[in-house]
C-alpha cells in the first residue's frame, strides 16, 4: 500500500493513568516547583474541586468554579482577573472539556503551566486545540502551547459521570478516535452498569487515545458542524456530537471506502456496515437522536448551513450549502443517516 504524505507533531505531554492517580497531583506540582495553583471546575463539580483542595492541604491560590460549555470569553475574562488577583503560578482543571477549555484559555494567555484532571471522555486534555466563543461564534485555534503539560487520568473521578453523559461523551471520543473498539465495547456496559470500574477504565483509555488522535490531525465536516451548532446555537457539546456523527460519516461515505471498512471492523455487530454498526451502538446507549429535542429551531437550519460552509477546512467531500442544509435538516428531525 502506498504511504500518503503526512505531517505529525509529537505530543509532549506527560500522562499519568490509573485508579488513585489523583494522589500524585501534589508530587506533580512539586516536580515543576509550583506552589500556588488555581483550581478550576464547573458549578456542578464544586465538591470534587473542594476535595482536591483538601488533598493539597489548602495550599492553593484559590478555586474558580464558573467554567461553562464552549468557553465563552466573558467567563475567561473573569477567570483571568481572578488568576492575577490571587497570583496563581499554575492552573489545575478538574472536569470535562468545558473546565479544561477554561484552563487552556488561561494558560495560553498567561503562560502558566496547566495540569488537567479529566472526568469525562471528551479528550480535550490531549489536544493543542482551543475552541472559544465570542459574539455567538465558536472559533477554534491550534497552538502547541495550548497542550496541557500534565494529564492525570483517575477512573475513580469518573464514577459519578451520569450514564447519559458517559454515553454521549464517549461518542464524542469516537468522533475523533483511533480507539473506537475500546469505547464501543465499554460504553454499553457503563450505561447498563455505571459502577463497572473495568468498563470505565477502558472508556477512559479509549478517550485518551481519541484525544491524542484529535490532537494530531485536522478536523473535518463533523467537528465543524458540531462547533457551529454548539458555538452559534448553544447546543450541548457531547449530545450534538452524538447526533451528528452518523450523518457526517454517511455524507463522506462514498469518498472514504477504506476508512468505512476499518470502522465497521471496530464496531461490534456492524456486519461490515459501519453506519449500521454505529446506529446499533447509539440505540444501545439510549441517546437522543434529534437536534429539535434540544430546542434547535427549524428556521435556523439555513443559517447553520451558511456558518458551517463559511470557512474552508479539510474534508474528503466538497462542503456546499445545499447538501449541508439537507444534512442539518435530517439531524434536526432525527431522521436516519443516509
Ligand atoms: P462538560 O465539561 O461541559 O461537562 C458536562 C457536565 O458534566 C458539567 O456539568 C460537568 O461539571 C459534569 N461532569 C463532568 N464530569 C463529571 C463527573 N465525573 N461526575 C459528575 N459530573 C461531571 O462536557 P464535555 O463534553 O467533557 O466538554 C464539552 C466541552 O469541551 C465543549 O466546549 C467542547 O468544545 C470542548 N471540547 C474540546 C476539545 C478540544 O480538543 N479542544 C475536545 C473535546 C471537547
Amino acid at each position: 500500500t502506498p504511504i500518503n504524505p503526512f505531517v505529525y507533531n509529537v505530543s509532549p505531554s506527560r500522562v499519568i493513568f490509573g485508579s488513585g492517580s489523583i494522589k500524585k497531583l501534589a508530587e506533580e506540582l512539586q516536580r515543576q516547583n509550583l506552589s500556588n495553583p488555581l483550581l478550576l471546575s464547573t458549578p456542578q463539580q464544586v465538591s470534587q474541586v473542594e476535595d482536591l483542595s483538601k488533598q493539597l492541604n489548602g495550599k492553593i491560590a484559590g478555586i474558580f468554579s464558573e467554567a461553562t460549555m464552549h468557553t465563552p470569553s466573558h467567563i475567561t475574562e473573569k477567570a483571568l482577573s481572578y488568576t492575577s488577583e490571587v497570583k496563581a503560578d499554575s492552573v489545575v482543571s478538574i472536569g470535562g472539556g468545558s473546565t479544561i477549555g477554561l484552563g487552556k484559555a488561561i494558560s495560553i494567555r498567561t503562560g502558566l503551566p496547566h495540569i488537567c484532571i479529566p472526568t469525562t471522555y471528551a479528550g480535550s486534555e490531549m489536544t493543542p486545540i482551543l475552541g472559544e466563543t465570542e459574539n455567538g461564534l465558536k472559533k477554534t485555534r491550534s497552538d502547541p502551547k495550548i497542550l496541557p503539560g500534565v494529564v492525570i487520568y483517575d477512573v475513580d473521578l469518573t464514577m459519578t459521570l451520569p450514564t447519559s453523559m458517559s454515553a454521549t461523551s464517549g461518542v464524542n471520543a469516537i468522533a475523533h478516535s483511533e480507539s473506537i473498539r475500546s469505547l464501543a465495547v465499554s460504553l454499553p456496559i457503563i450505561v447498563r452498569d455505571p459502577a463497572n470500574t473495568a468498563a470505565r477504565t477502558s472508556a477512559q483509555y479509549g478517550a485518551w487515545l481519541a484525544g491524542l488522535c484529535l490532537g494530531s490531525v485536522g478536523m473535518g465536516l463533523h467537528h465543524k458542524l458540531c462547533h457551529t451548532l454548539g458555538g452559534s446555537f448553544n447546543m450541548p457539546h457531547a449530545e450534538t456530537h452524538t447526533i451528528v456523527l452518523p450523518h457526517a460519516i454517511a455524507f463522506n461515505a462514498p469518498y472514504i471506502p477504506e476508512i468505512l471498512k476499518a470502522l465497521a471492523k471496530a464496531l461490534p455487530e456492524s456486519n461490515g456496515d459501519a453506519i449500521a454498526g454505529l446506529n446499533i451502538l447509539l440505540e444501545s446507549l439510549k441517546v437522543e437522536r434529534s437536534l429539535k429535542a434540544f430546542g434547535f429551531k427549524e428556521e435556523d437550519i439555513e443559517k447553520a448551513a451558511e456558518i458551517a460552509c463559511a470557512n474552508k477546512y479539510p474534508n474528503p467531500r466538497a462542503v456546499e450549502k445545499g447538501p449541508i442544509q439537507e444534512l442539518i435538516r435530517r439531524i434536526w428531525a432525527g431522521e436516519p443517516a443516509k
